[in-house]
């Protein structure tokens, strides 16, 4: 319509100009081919502008047909694409479903029209997996690779395959390639780290672990932990292997990034003790206890100075009270040592406020003898005895992934290969990393199960 009107409006203007040059020209005459023709100047303007016109819209026609094999092939393309991505997109819905039926036959649609979209391989290496079809998953993961947009994807595609699969070291292959290609990723770091870790590739660990810290991926208190874990079994290796110097560097990094990490003093006052002498390791060992008492402490501080007999023992550990006097454990093993040097009255004093405190195996263990050391009855024994029994024992680091127990620490569980999952006794339930490590844990095999 609005077509229409211009051309009815460029008509009239053309007839009123023709009108005009009519009236106000003048005629014009000239020969062409011996004839001679004279005609009105501005209706000869006019017939130009009409002949030029008409050229004009011949030009435009002929464009037109010569064009129309490439208009029409452009037009079959668009088709393509358009129905391939909604072959797509239906696939994703049909996965996102569950739906392996429509989900195979919209990825047979998309491979006909999109056959080089790196989606079409995505919904079709999900179909495959949905249809249990592992090596077809795999083609499709492979040949995203090619794909820079979608490498990554392709990437993670095959990690998850290969972790199925337990095949350990194309799985660290694989993530070191991700690691490449996005260096902030989580889930990569994680892995890769906790992967590294299990075969105790400390020097490997510890790049990536420094790499995520750098790069913010691990929170600063994820990364020091994590690191401080690594550094201790570090140092723990050397001192085995005779290499004090290199042990005792790697250990005071451990307490320098994770003061409260019991390990890394235990190790550290080790190698102090075989380096520096004992009073250096009872030393670091008072620092520690300063900060946080902790059962295995008391031990390598008695340890370290060859305290030996109750009298001895009542001394050092008189000594490490006065350091937290408020503290459970330092009244608790303050007590303990009262009772064995005979000391009944003192040992009652420490002890018995620690019932409403801190109740626990060792506490009532020690009442029972004490109360058995002062003559009191059997019933009254047997009474703390049984209290005891509803305590756990803590002797032993136990794993919080597999629950099993064991005599030494390790970075590494040696049951399960978890990280970081040992703690000793009931240090588990109070301290706050443990759930967050769990569920860091979960978190990253859910991301690994989900979007592939
Ligand atoms: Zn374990």
């Amino acid at each position: 319509m609005l077509r229409l009107m211009l051309f009815l409006v460029q008509l009239a203007l053309v007839i009123a100009a023709a009108l005009w040059l009519t009236a106000n020209t003048q005629d014009m005459s000239l020969v062409v081919m011996g004839t001679r023709i004279t005609m009105n100047a501005g209706l000869a303007a006019l017939m130009l502008l009409i002949v030029v016109w008409i050229l004009f819209q011949v030009f435009r026609l002929v464009k037109a047909f010569i064009d129309l094999p490439a208009t029409q092939r452009k037009q079959r393309e668009e088709n393509k694409h358009r129905r391939g991505l909604d072959a797509i997109s239906k696939g994703l819905s049909a996965l996102a479903a569950g739906d392996a039926k429509e989900a195979s036959k919209q990825s047979k649609v998309a491979q006909k029209y999109l056959a080089k979209s790196p989606l079409t391989h995505l919904i079709s290496a999900q179909t495959a997996l949905l249809e249990g079809n592992s090596d077809q998953a795999d083609q499709n993961f492979i040949a995203m690779l090619d794909d820079p947009q979608a490498a990554f994807m392709g990437l993670r595609g095959l990690i998850t395959q290969a972790m199925k699969r337990g095949d350990r070291a194309e799985t660290v292959a694989l993530l070191y390639e991700a690691l490449k290609l996005r260096p902030k990723t989580f889930w990569v770091v994680d892995t890769l780290f906790r992967l590294e870790a299990a075969q105790r590739r400390w020097p490997e660990t510890l790049s990536i672990l420094e790499q995520g810290r750098s790069n913010r991926v691990l929170s600063k208190a994820q990364g020091q932990r994590a690191l401080a874990v690594v550094q201790a079994q570090q140092a723990e290796d050397l001192l085995a292997a005779g290499e004090i110097k290199a042990a005792r560097t790697a250990a005071q990094r451990a307490v320098q990034l994770a003061p409260e990490f019991a390990p890394g003093q235990l190790v550290l006052s080790d190698i102090l003790r075989q380096s520096d002498g004992p009073e250096a390791a009872a030393r670091a060992l008072q620092r520690a206890w300063k900060r946080e008492p902790h059962p295995l402490y008391s031990l390598a501080y008695l340890r370290a100075l060859g305290a030996e007999g109750p009298r001895a023992i009542l001394d050092a550990m008189t000594a490490l009270h006065a350091l937290r006097p408020e503290h459970a454990l330092s009244i608790l093993e303050l007590g303990r040592a009262q009772l064995a040097a005979g000391e009944l009255v003192a040992a009652r004093a420490s002890l018995e406020p620690l019932e409403a405190r801190a109740p626990s195996h060792r506490l009532y263990r020690a009442l029972a003898n004490l109360t058995e050391a002062d003559g009191g009855s059997l019933e009254t024994v047997t009474g703390l005895q049984a209290k005891a029994s509803l305590y756990a024992r803590h002797d032993a680091w136990s794993c919080s992934a597999c629950q099993d127990e064991h005599q030494a620490w390790s970075a590494v569980c040696p049951s399960c290969e978890s990280f970081d999952t040992l703690s000793w006794g009931s240090e588990a339930s109070e301290r706050d990393e443990r759930p967050a490590l769990e569920q860091r844990l979960a978190g990253r095999v859910a991301l690994l199960e989900d979007g592939r």
